[in-house]
């Protein structure tokens, strides 16, 4: 009997330290963590990289998958510092900016995924109960495992194509004094406020007349 639940042992022993601490920030293993685990490793080799404490390093994310966990935690790229774009493009492309050099390198994943671990005939029993929407819920974490276990497999190039692009160096985090909107009284970063008229500054929901009310 397969325990969907289950890490094939041997594979989870020999789960990277570095990845461990991304699934323990994320909550599980699975392929889109490890898409944003090997895009941090290969930024991190080729500028030499240690975690960013400030801004030192910028990431420019197509996306707002389970990757993203992966470079906040081993890049230290957090949307808490500013230091992490999102742009919600869908696009399962990344763009790692260096400051110290003011290089950008791009990653793009490669198209037509295909298992190629020794579980294959599993593999493909799952996807097809998946592609036909009777997949349980333990199955489809099964599915899941299996390919981020693949994916970790592979040599890095053949998930991702990149490429060194020009890449205006992104402003630093602005730090914003906050005033009081006018309607709801709440603190609000000034430069996000929207002027009525003169004395009048309002926050955005009430700008749009979306505050939430009592
Ligand atoms: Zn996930
Ligand atoms: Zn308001």
């Amino acid at each position: 009997m397969n325990d969907p639940n289950r890490t094939p042992s041997t594979a989870s022993r020999r789960l990277p330290e570095d990845l461990k601490r991304c699934i323990a920030f994320h909550g599980h293993l699975c392929p889109g963590l490890v898409y944003g685990f090997l895009v941090a490793k290969e930024a991190a080799r080729f500028f030499g990289l240690r975690r960013s404490r400030d801004e030192e390093v910028v990431v420019i994310s197509e996306n707002d998958t389970c990757a993203v966990d992966a470079l906040q935690v081993l890049l230290g790229t957090t949307i808490g510092k500013g230091n992490l774009i999102l742009k919600d493009y869908g696009k399962n492309v990344f763009t790692v900016f260096d400051r110290s050099d003011k290089r950008a390198l791009r990653f793009s994943r490669k198209g037509h995924y295909r298992y190629q671990g020794e579980r294959q005939e599993e593999f493909e029993g799952l996807e097809a109960s998946v592609a036909a929407g009777r997949a349980t819920v333990k199955q489809r974490m099964r599915q899941r495992l299996l390919k981020a276990l693949d994916l970790l497999s592979k040599p890095f190039d053949a998930v991702f194509d990149t490429k060194e692009v020009k890449c205006p160096e992104p402003p630093y985090a602005p730090l914003a004094p906050s005033a009081a909107c006018a309607q709801c009284g709440e603190m609000t970063m000034a430069a996000k406020m929207i002027e009525i008229d003169d004395d009048m500054r309002l926050c955005i929901p009430c700008a749009q007349g979306k505050a939430m009310s009592d």
